[in-house]
């Protein structure tokens, strides 16, 4: 596979001995949400570039906005990367409020290198001063304060003398820059807010711009990759780092396309409003797109990362197709599930010439594509539970499972027929009465006769009742961000995204089923036992993904 864009940058450099021949790159999330695929993509990028070229990734928690912060994002972040990229993880996290100290010495080094000034201008008149990008904006009319004044009111605004929003320390750089965030832009703002690590000990918070840069040259890192909204702050990052006393050479910044999924949202304030307006069951419901909502869905760390290299690293932005992603899960989960027989919705059937006293002992593959996963048996016994979608009692054509007179084989068992269906007062479906061919199982005289279907079943008296949740795509367009006009995301959920079943059947041997093992329920699709919700002898069910859209008889013609 062809090395994309960034790798060619790190290897270029590499071989060059820029940064003394190692490369240091660092995932920063802003612990103000989970995180979703789009940071997965993040995740493997860094981490697999450090990993491959013997590098090191840090882990940093870019902590610089006290209000939107909080100590569980920390936890939850860390948890996730752990799962999903374990080798390259390195024990501890970095965390941008450990730099405050360092960060206002910093600043104290612009102003007194008449880099920054203390600006009292209101957010308004700011916003106003800046400009457009086709006219120059006008300089603040505390740009010539001088350095000892600056420097007092910088203490002064640091040791909470005055109100959020009353000053603000800025760069002074150039208000006729073509490039608007190079027009003073804000470095320091003050914020009366409690810190979720440094408590109520900084008044003053540093912007993204003035911190980021200065953390990466703090930490050594060698290539600072981030997304290409950020392209524009470029010049503002290598304009900080030139300017103050550092050691060379400085971080680069390079940037590559965001992840955008189809039929779903990646932005942790959207995400955050669908938990905060109870759209969602939280963070982790299986419907999410974030690390934890498809690891509760039973996604594993191997498929995201596949579909991190599927997907690429590229400088165009685009729509990634979510069938992509399901594609990647199906792929990785046939390699690794263990088959298992479910009936999601039963329906009883009465084998008429099984003895009613004995159990029948049949072997099961646990994997088709994995020898070693051995084989199981199952139970047998007179009355089983069938799938209600694999009888019709007037069937089209090409319908290959059971019907009235007509004949299937059940799956590592007999081949069965159904003699009787009878029904209830209402005219509904009661039980299917059936007869086996005792000699068509495997070893027997009729092993080998043909018949056109296969259906899976369990044993009535063995099986387990489990409740099992159907989890479809959240969103029921293509582009839930552009809803249209008047519309917001929210008015663009789909309404059938979870559906639950609370009479399902399992066969038995998924009582020992281990949350985050995943399971091929044969014929229906991908599940994993639900850690949150299952109860002792009350498991639930999570389905992943389907086994591909089935092929169904009711929608075609006769
Ligand atoms: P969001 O827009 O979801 O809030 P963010 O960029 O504000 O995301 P951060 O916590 O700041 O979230 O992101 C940490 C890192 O993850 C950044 O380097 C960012 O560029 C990257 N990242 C965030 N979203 C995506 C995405 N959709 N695709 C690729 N990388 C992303
Ligand atoms: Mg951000």
């Amino acid at each position: 596979m062809s090395k994309d864009f960034i790798r060619e940058i790190v290897d270029r450099d590499l071989a060059a001995k820029l940064h003394e021949g190692r490369v240091r790159t660092r995932f920063p999330p802003e612990p103000n949400g989970y995180l979703h695929i789009g940071h997965a993509k993040s995740i493997c990028l860094n981490y697999g570039i450090a990993v491959e070229r013997q590098g090191e990734c840090n882990l940093r928690f870019d902590d610089t906005n006290p209000i939107r912060e909080d100590e569980e994002y920390v936890q939850a972040i860390q948890a996730d990367v752990r799962w999903l990229f374990a080798e390259g993880v390195k024990e501890q996290a970095f965390y941008a409020s450990d730099y405050f100290e360092r960060f206002y010495e910093f600043a104290v080094e612009m102003i007194n290198r008449r880099l920054a000034f203390v600006c009292d201008q209101t957010a308004q008149e700011f916003a106003d001063g800046r400009g457009t990008p086709t006219s120059p904006g006008t300089e603040s009319p505390w740009r010539e304060r001088p350095p000892d004044e600056n420097l007092a009111l910088f203490a002064r605004m640091r040791a909470g003398e005055f109100p959020e929003g009353a000053k603000t320390l800025r760069a002074r750089i150039d208000m006729a820059s073509p490039n608007i965030h190079l027009r003073d832009p804000a470095l320091y703002r003050i914020r009366q807010a409690v810190h979720h690590r440094t408590g109520d000990a900084w008044k003053i918070y540093p912007t993204y711009d003035f911190a980021h840069c200065l953390s990466d040259a703090l930490e050594g890192i060698t290539h600072s990759l981030c997304t290409l909204e950020f392209a524009v702050h470029r010049p503002l990052y290598d304009w900080i780092l030139e300017h103050l006393p550092l050691p060379r050479p400085l971080p680069r910044q390079y940037e590559f396309a965001r992840l955008n999924l189809s039929y779903t949202v990646l932005s942790k304030r959207k995400l955050n409003r669908l938990v905060a307006e109870k759209k969602v069951a939280g963070w982790d419901d299986p419907r999410m797109p974030t690390i934890s909502g498809l690891r509760r869905r039973g996604v594993t760390p191997e498929a995201i990362r596949d579909f991190c290299v599927e997907i690429g690293v590229t400088r165009y932005d685009g729509l990634t197709d979510v069938a992509l992603l399901e594609h990647c899960i199906r792929r990785d989960l046939n390699l690794r599930a263990l088959r298992a027989m479910a009936v999601l919705r039963p329906l009883r059937v009465v084998i008429e010439n099984w003895d009613e006293a004995e159990t029948g002992e049949l072997e099961a593959i646990n994997n088709p594509e994995d020898d070693s996963a051995g084989v199981r048996t199952v139970p047998f016994s007179r009355e089983l539970y069938l799938e209600q979608t694999d009888f019709m009692e007037d069937p089209p054509r090409k319908f290959f499972r059971l019907r009235p007179g007509g004949e299937v084989r059940l799956r590592y068992a007999f081949i069965m027929k159904c003699q009787e269906v009878e029904k209830d007062e209402a005219g509904q479906i009661r039980l299917l009465r059936c007869t086996i061919d005792p000699e068509s199982r495997r070893g027997g005289a009729t092993a080998g006769r043909r018949v056109k279907g296969t259906i899976h079943w369990v044993s009535a008296e063995h099986a387990i009742k489990a409740e099992i949740r159907l989890w479809d795509r959240l969103f029921s367009v293509p582009e839930p961000e552009k809803a249209g006009e008047g519309r917001d995301f929210l008015d663009c959920l789909n309404p059938e995204s979870r559906e639950v079943l609370h009479d399902s059947r399992l066969e038995p041997s998924l009582a020992e089923a281990v949350p985050g093992t995943a399971y091929q329920f044969e014929r229906v699709g991908y599940f994993c036992r639900d850690e949150r919700d299952s109860r002792p002898g009350a498991p639930v069910f999570n389905r992943t993904v389907s086994l591909r859209a089935p092929f169904d008889p009711r929608k075609s013609k006769k």
